[in-house]
């Protein structure tokens, strides 16, 4: 199979490290994905991301399905051509910002029928059209149409829905097969089209979490996320669910956990044997001055920097600490530049990508352990406490 190889190579305990194929390129593992939800990742231009090392960036359906629509990306040759990213992409459902971004939704067996953030306008997402929106927009990469189901819920009430998921998990690999020859750069003589991964959802029952990663496993997709978490449950819980579904889930297939998390928390779902991970975080917290560091978190409109030469972070060589000093960054970002949205988005991906870069050494090393223990700052928990030592 040419769209699709997933290969493990080395391994400390219950993480890997290894790589993926894709039509678009190859990507090494455990791999954090940028948000570049309407096809951009906020601020930072392409070729930045590129040079920042980025291998895969994930995009929201439903967003470009609204605009600029699936038919103008198609005929403008798929997203990766769209937006001139000759790399990996990943397309979610649009079922979770079905979920959480539209109005007036309407759940039945059939799809969703929702009312666009943007105008007000009707449409409807089932299995069908779901799959049908991202081969036409032609990630490498792209998802079943699930429900996420909302937190808390009841126990019946998030079986129902995760036995729903499943028979849309099955409805999305239907139509899949039928109609994957319709991406844009579909090649037959190359083997060369997308890859359907299905997701696990179950809330926060383990029970459920272990029969949804069971059923969906026995679909037989080449990679399977976990879904539904990071919505406001305690972090423990999470960890639980996590574990939960990845003892159900194939070795040798990629397990994608879908919306998380900090800079310790990705490492701890690395720790868990996660292969993927996507989150808003890095690039959304730059936006409004937050910034990961080696030692910690920084605020950076924060006074005390007004006339610190230092760099942002002594130990990130991103081209953002190499040449700005904190007091330039803070000045920025007081006079609501957006040089500052700019650099801070850059640094703050550089973190996570740096992050990930020395996981993956370490497994290969047999030093995880030690770079999970060394990794953690001193103060743990991030965005209720943000100013860094303020
Ligand atoms: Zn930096």
């Amino acid at each position: 199979m040419m769209s699709f190889h997933f290969e493990i190579e080395a391994r400390d305990g219950k993480a890997r490290t290894g790589s993926f194929a894709t039509p678009h390129g190859k990507v090494e593992t455990p791999v954090f994905m940028p948000v570049g939800t309407v096809a951009t990742v906020k601020g930072v231009p392409q070729d930045v991301l590129e040079e920042l090392g980025v291998e895969i960036l994930l995009n929201n359906t439903y967003h470009l399905y609204l605009r600029p629509g699936v038919d103008m990306v198609r005929q403008l040759g798929g997203v990766q051509k769209f937006m001139s990213w000759d790399h990996p992409i990943l397309t979610d459902s649009g079922g979770f910002q079905v979920f959480s971004l539209s109005d007036l939704r309407k759940v039945t067996e059939e799809g969703v029928m929702f009312r666009s953030h943007l105008d007000g306008s009707s449409h409807f997402f089932s299995p069908e059209s779901a799959i049908a929106a991202q081969i036409g927009l032609g990630a490498d990469i792209i998802m079943a149409f699930d429900e996420c189901t909302e937190h808390p819920a009841e126990y019946a009430r998030t079986r129902a829905s995760m036995e729903m998921t499943l028979r849309w998990a099955a409805r999305s690999k239907k139509y899949f097969e039928e109609h994957k020859p319709e991406v844009p750069w579909f090649s037959s003589r190359q083997e060369k089209t997308q890859s359907l991964f299905g997701i696990v959802q179950g809330g926060m029952f383990a029970d459920l979490r272990r029969v949804s990663a069971q059923k969906t496993v026995e679909l037989d997709f080449p990679g399977y996320a976990i879904g539904g978490l990071s919505v406001g449950e305690p972090r423990p819980m999470t960890y639980e669910m996590v574990d939960a579904a990845i003892r159900q889930l194939p070795d040798d297939r990629p397990r994608y956990l879908m919306g998380v998390g900090t800079p310790e928390e990705i490492v701890h779902y690395v720790a868990q044997g996660v292969d993927m991970m996507d989150c808003v975080l890095p690039t959304r917290a730059a936006r409004h001055g937050l910034l990961f560091t080696s030692q910690g978190r920084i605020t950076i409109k924060n006074a005390r920097y007004a006339g610190d030469e230092g760099p942002l972070d002594p130990a990130c060589n991103c081209k953002v600490c190499l040449r700005y000093s904190r007091a330039y960054l803070r000045h920025l970002y007081a006079s609501n530049e957006l040089l500052a949205q700019m650099l801070n988005t850059i640094h703050n991906l550089a973190f996570y990508l740096g992050t990930m870069r020395k996981a993956r050494q370490s497994i290969r090393t047999g030093q995880f352990a030690e770079f999970v223990s060394g990794f953690q700052p001193p103060h743990v928990d991030p965005l209720s406490r943000p100013a860094a030592g303020s």
